[in-house]
């Protein structure tokens, strides 16, 4: 690879990670860890979860933008020069990461572990009829890298499972929809909705009262996409309904939410603070250099962006 600066602008913990990583496979690379940018004008690649306002103006020279993290919602696509290559952050330690707490999520919904906590709280025993997996039915929005993965893993467990996305899919064991006229179909037949999203226009408030009544009444949600994808005032009008019966979230708006916020305290409402799934350092910086390799070959980059569908 041709000499450059790659520069790293994200957690410098990490970022020594990856440091270690260039030095073994791309020691020709000048690596950098903001805000120890050298000369500005050597710096080819950005990898960053904010990059800097200034973008364009500082870095003339930069080729790619790599999001540090498996979304690209938190980057400001008015302030990048229009032709830059974006790349979203797709590795295996992210895709792990959220098959364990997907799967986890499913698997405590299934088991009815909510009423068994409520009930321990109650001094109550009082066993629940188990149903089969084979008789739940679990929907994951989004058929992307994460969304097939978890399909994957719940296809293994035996569960009933289908996909919705834009463009139609073929996922082994799996009931694949696609497209907005789909989308009541699926959600008939979903009794577990795993949200796998992107956050784009098109998927800004999606979560919201029409589609949960598209739900089978009783139905629960588990939330891994963003936030701003969720009608907060329309989760808790299903809930109190009883529309919805459980719901597990790892995203909010904002993060963290405010301590007087009724999601914190909600009784149906189980709240981690966005730890789904973390972009592995060791596994990301191996997956961005083959993607390097990728670019000065003229290849295509896994994970490229594209602009025009913000996902
Ligand atoms: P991806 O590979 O880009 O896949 C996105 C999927 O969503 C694709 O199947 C796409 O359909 C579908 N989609 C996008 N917009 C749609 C729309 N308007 N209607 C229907 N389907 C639509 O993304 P990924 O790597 O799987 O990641 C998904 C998201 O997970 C990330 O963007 C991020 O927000 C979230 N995430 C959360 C955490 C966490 O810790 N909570 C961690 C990592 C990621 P097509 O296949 O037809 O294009």
């Amino acid at each position: 690879m041709s000499a450059a600066t790659f520069l790293y602008k994200s957690d410098p913990a990490r970022g020594r990670q990856w440091a270690e990583v260039f030095r073994r496979r791309a020691p020709e690379i000048d690596f950098r860890i903001w805000p120890d940018i050298g000369d500005p004008a050597q710096v080819r690649f950005l990898a960053a979860w904010e990059p800097p306002p200034d973008i364009a103006a500082r870095f003339p020279a930069l080729e790619v933008l790599f999001s540090s993290g498996a979304g690209v919602d938190q980057f400001d696509f008015t302030i990048l020069p229009p032709a830059l290559p974006v790349v979203r952050m797709v590795e295996p330690g992210i895709v792990r990461g959220m098959v364990e707490y997907v799967t986890h999520a499913v698997l405590d919904l299934h088991r009815d572990m909510p009423a068994y906590r409520r009930q321990q709280q109650e001094g109550l025993w009082q066993p629940l009829t188990v149903r089969p997996a084979g008789e739940r039915r679990v929907g994951v929005l989004g058929l992307g890298s994460l969304g097939q993965a978890v399909l994957a893993q719940l296809v293994g467990l035996g569960f009933d499972c289908a996909g919705w996305s834009r463009s139609q899919h073929h996922v082994d064991g799996v009931q694949c929809h696609a497209g907005s006229e789909a989308l009541q179909d699926f959600l008939a037949r979903t009794d577990v909705l795993v949200c796998l999203l992107p956050l784009t226009d098109a998927t800004r408030g999606f979560l919201d009262a029409r589609l949960f009544s598209l739900l089978p009444r009783g139905a629960s949600l588990v939330h891994v996409g963003r936030g701003p994808q969720l009608v907060e005032a329309d989760l808790l009008a299903a809930l109190a309904s009883g529309q919805l019966a459980e719901a597990v979230l790892d995203v909010t708006d904002p993060e963290p939410l405010p301590q007087a916020h009724a999601f914190w305290r909600h009784p149906r409402i189980r709240l981690t603070p966005h730890i789904a799934s973390m972009t592995q350092p060791l596994s990301a910086a191996e997956v961005v250099i083959d993607n390097l390799q990728r670019f000065e070959r003229g290849e295509p980059m896994l994970g490229l962006v594209d602009r025009a569908r913000g996902y």
